[in-house]
């Protein structure tokens, strides 16, 4: 290794957090030289580059590919004229023009828009929306949300007592966390009809905790036909329905987190056009910039909106300092705008094809429990907990860059991959898997 990217990882491990780190025992990391189309450049420890598919699009973020013209002119071109300003008392064109196309392009009763700078904080500010709606209608004693098991919501305190009670981080904060109401997991599997027996089983469940706590709850909140961070687990859109018609049937709120689900990579352009119902309170982020820039949003329909208004207060209490960011909101307009003006749907059913086709030999390797593919997302579950360094370094070494967690090695492929490099991804992974966990 050379002198200097080696002093570099070892002042980065007696600095840096990475994501659910340890400082003591921190994991490897690699030095990122550069990043262009779908490709990352790693430092290989001997002064050249090791050239990697990202085929983690950077947690769900870059569906255009690293340092797209499109996106780079957006930027340079607001860069500019204004980098920030205040949203305290001023406006400008990016947040404007953003919000538009947001009413646009999610469900049709979504009409008013909250930016914030992450996905997390969205829920925080949806969270915070429900229960104001709730005291503004006169229900003080609404105060909880109801979910299901085995979702991920985010990593700051609300929305973490709505992510899965085990799987998630509840245990470390006990008694720092506010207790919510779930409901068990949806069934497995997107094809389930709603008159499967599995899936009327579960919806009774839900009914009976919707009935017994519906004095309690504020709204309902579930990410859309695909846990993501909390399993990579597709459940049928019939679900969604079930869930609509509770929160009709009880006066909740539902909230869809469409984080991970939005900008196509279902294969809709938002997760609930699957069921063909609407929520009454949208979060989306993560592909919202094209994976350039921190940036995210709250929707809500005009009966959130106004209700909320007319009530004690009247103000949604929230403002974050860097509030609809025109450097972000800028760049998010070019990757809508980018993504509409492709055939992304036929794009993504094309990657999901692929993925169908390169991961579906992994399925007969021991120690595979299951794979799965749900638009241009793919993914593998192993019957245990993945050796993370062995199978980093192990798909690495074919030319593809992935991060596996728990049991599951997966992967949503920028929707600029071509197929060869879809195919690339696949095989990859399902080699790894067949040289041993
Ligand atoms: C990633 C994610 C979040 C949190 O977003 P951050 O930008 O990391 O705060 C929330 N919900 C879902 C479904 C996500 O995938």
């Amino acid at each position: 290794m050379s002198q200097s990217v080696s002093r570099w990882l070892q002042q980065d491990s007696e600095l840096l957090w990475h994501p659910y780190s340890s400082l003591t025992e921190p994991s490897p990391v690699r030095l990122v030289r550069g990043a262009s189309g779908v490709r990352l450049q790693l430092d290989d420890g001997a002064g050249g580059v090791v050239e990697a598919i990202d085929a983690m699009s950077s947690w769900w973020c870059m569906i255009h590919g690293y340092r797209n013209p499109v996106l780079d002119a957006a930027l340079h071109s607001q860069i500019d004229r204004f980098s920030h300003v205040m949203f305290g008392g001023l406006t400008h064109e990016p947040a404007i023009r953003l919000a538009e196309r947001l009413v646009e392009i999610t469900p049709e009763p979504l009409r008013h828009v909250f930016f914030c700078d992450s996905g997390s904080v969205s829920v925080e500010v949806a969270i915070k929306l429900a229960l104001q709606y709730q005291v503004a209608r006169g229900h003080n004693g609404r105060t909880r949300m109801l979910t299901v098991r085995g979702g991920y919501h985010g990593d700051t305190f609300a929305p973490m007592s709505v992510c899965d009670p085990v799987n998630g981080m509840h245990s470390l904060f006990t008694g720092a966390l506010k207790e919510q109401v779930f409901g068990p997991q949806p069934p497995s599997g997107f094809d389930r009809p709603a008159d499967d027996p599995e899936l009327v089983v579960w919806a009774a469940a839900m009914a009976s905790v919707a009935a017994r706590h519906r004095d309690e709850v504020a709204a309902i909140i579930v990410e859309p036909v695909l846990q993501g961070a909390g399993g990579m687990y597709p459940y049928s859109p019939a679900c969604l329905r079930v869930l609509r018609e509770l929160a009709d049937e009880h006066g909740f709120l539902l909230i869809l987190d469409e984080i991970a689900t939005g900008f196509g990579r279902t294969g809709t352009l938002f997760g609930s056009e699957h069921a063909g119902i609407d929520p009454d309170i949208l979060c989306v982020g993560k592909a919202l910039t094209g994976g350039y820039l921190s940036l995210a949003a709250m929707l809500c329909t005009t009966d959130v909106a106004h209700t909320v208004s007319s009530g004690p207060g009247g103000a949604l209490m929230h403002g974050p300092t860097f509030m609809a960011n025109p450097l972000a909101c800028a760049v998010a307009l070019a990757s809508i705008d980018l993504l509409l003006s492709q055939d992304w749907a036929t794009r993504v059913g094309e990657i999901s094809r692929g993925l169908a086709a390169g991961l579906a030999p992994a399925a007969e390797l021991p120690g595979v429990k299951d794979v799965r593919v749900l638009g241009a997302v793919g993914v593998v579950q192993l019957a245990g907990p993945v050796d993370l360094p062995r199978m980093t370094d192990a798909v690495l070494r074919r030319g593809v860059w992935v991060r596996p967690f728990r049991d599951l090695v997966y992967t949503m492929p920028p929707y600029v991959c071509s197929d060869d490099e879809v195919a690339t991804i696949g095989a990859a992974i399902t080699e790894a898997i067949a040289e041993g966990n």
